[in-house]
Formats: structure tokens, C-alpha cells, sequence
């Protein structure tokens, strides 16, 4: 299958799952997760409709949005582990940073943005499935990383995210899907500005649909399997 053929089946997937639980289908935006593939499928993948794209790596990030300069309108989004020492790699080159999940990455975004002047959107990014992993606050951190990021002038909390671990079931997916958006919900009282959920990959999305995702990350759906 092209990429044409495996869009439109994604399409059909994603227009599905909103019909099947009563949402519209613009409540939802595809990221496309370009990750390991080149510059080449963006090209092809916006050509062919697409405005959002996310990307793990900050160098990955930094040669794609320059060979890409000529695309537009694009949207890029920040998916990945991020570090404090390659934030300003990121911020204002990417439309949304899904990942963020400490105080201190938090304050180092917001002091990038500043001589920017801009406001830069971010989600948190939680682990919920209760492993010890590398990225990813606990529920018990949120209401701290909230509260350390209202008083910050140039970032702003739209949302928050997560993904389950690759060994979870269906069941488990949605229960971690069904907490994220339980957690949002709860926040939202102290931080309107909260209202994206973004979880949902290619072998999960119609569960994350269900569940209220407003921003899924599909890749290997879209392009195929990753070299790395
Ligand atoms: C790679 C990646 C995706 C896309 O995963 P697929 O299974 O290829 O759809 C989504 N989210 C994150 C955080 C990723 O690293």
C-alpha cells in the first residue's frame, strides 16, 4: 500500500470510531508521526492533506523543520522525551510539546519562550500504567506541575498525555485512557486552559477515540514499519 491508500484506510478507522461513539470527526487531529522516515514523506503526507506532524528527536526535529521550510501551512508537535539541555531546540519551532513532565522543564521552556515572546502550548505527559518509566509524572505530580506553571507567562498547559505500555491489552489501554481523561476533568476546575487529551497510536486509536482523545499520534499506520 502507498501512503494515499494507507491514509484513507486510517481515515475510514478514525471516522469510524467518532461515528461509533458520537463525536465529530473534527474533534480529533491526526498527528503524523514522521519519526526515522525522511523529509520525503512529509512532503508527500502534506501534499496529500495532513497539517500535523510529530517528532521525537530534537535533532530529527531541527533538519526535518529546515529542509522543510518551504512547506506551509505545518504544524509540528514534539512527542518525544525531551531534555532540558535540548529545549531550545523545540520551543517556538513546535506548535505543541506533548511531553513535558517536570517542574524544571517546565521553567526552562518558559524562560526560552520568553525572549521569544511568545506563549508556547504544552501538554503533560503522565505514566499511569503505575511501572517505574523514564518519562512521564505520576498522577500524584500533576496538581505541582499545574500549579508551577500558572504563574509562568509564556507557557501554557492545553493538555495532557500518555501512552500505555506496548504489553498493555485493550482493557488496560482504556482504563489508562478512561484515567487521563478522568485526571483533565478534575483539573480543569484550576486550569481551564487544560482541555486536550492526547493519547492514541496506531494499534489503539479507536480506544483513545472512545475515551475523548482530542489528538491521536499515528505513525507506522501512516508510513509504515520504522527502521529504528
Ligand atoms: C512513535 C510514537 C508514536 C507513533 O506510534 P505508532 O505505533 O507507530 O503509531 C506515538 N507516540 C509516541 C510518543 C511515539 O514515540
Amino acid at each position: 500500500m502507498n501512503l494515499q491508500a494507507r491514509l484513507a484506510a486510517l481515515e475510514q478507522r478514525i471516522e469510524a470510531a467518532c461515528r461509533g461513539t458520537g463525536r465529530r470527526r473534527d474533534e480529533v487531529t491526526l498527528v503524523a508521526v514522521t519519526k526515522t522516515h525522511p523529509s520525503e514523506q512529509v512532503r508527500l503526507a502534506h501534499a496529500l492533506g495532513l497539517r500535523h506532524f510529530g517528532e521525537n528527536y530534537t535533532q530529527e526535529l531541527s533538519q526535518k523543520a529546515a529542509t522543510l521550510a518551504d512547506v506551509r501551512p505545518i504544524s509540528w508537535h514534539f512527542i518525544g522525551h525531551l531534555q532540558r539541555n535540548k529545549a531550545r531546540h523545540v520551543v517556538g519551532r513546535c506548535a505543541l510539546i506533548h511531553s513535558v513532565d517536570s517542574l524544571a522543564l517546565l521553567t526552562r521552556i518558559d524562560q526560552l519562550a520568553a525572549p521569544l515572546g511568545i506563549v508556547q502550548d504544552v501538554m503533560l505527559q503522565l505514566s499511569l500504567a503505575g511501572e517505574t518509566s523514564k518519562s512521564g509524572a505520576t498522577p500524584e505530580e500533576l496538581e505541582a506541575l499545574l500549579a508551577h506553571a500558572r504563574p509562568l507567562a509564556h507557557v501554557r498547559c492545553v493538555g495532557l498525555m500518555t501512552m500505555p505500555p506496548l504489553s498493555a491489552s485493550p482493557d488496560q489501554a482504556t482504563s489508562i485512557f478512561a484515567e487521563l481523561r478522568a485526571l483533565r476533568d478534575a483539573a480543569r476546575a484550576n486550569a481551564p486552559d487544560l482541555s486536550f487529551l492526547s493519547m492514541g497510536m496506531s494499534h489503539d486509536l479507536e480506544l483513545a477515540i472512545a475515551q475523548g482523545a482530542t489528538h491521536i499520534r499515528v505513525g507506522s499506520a501512516l508510513f509504515g514499519d520504522r527502521r529504528s
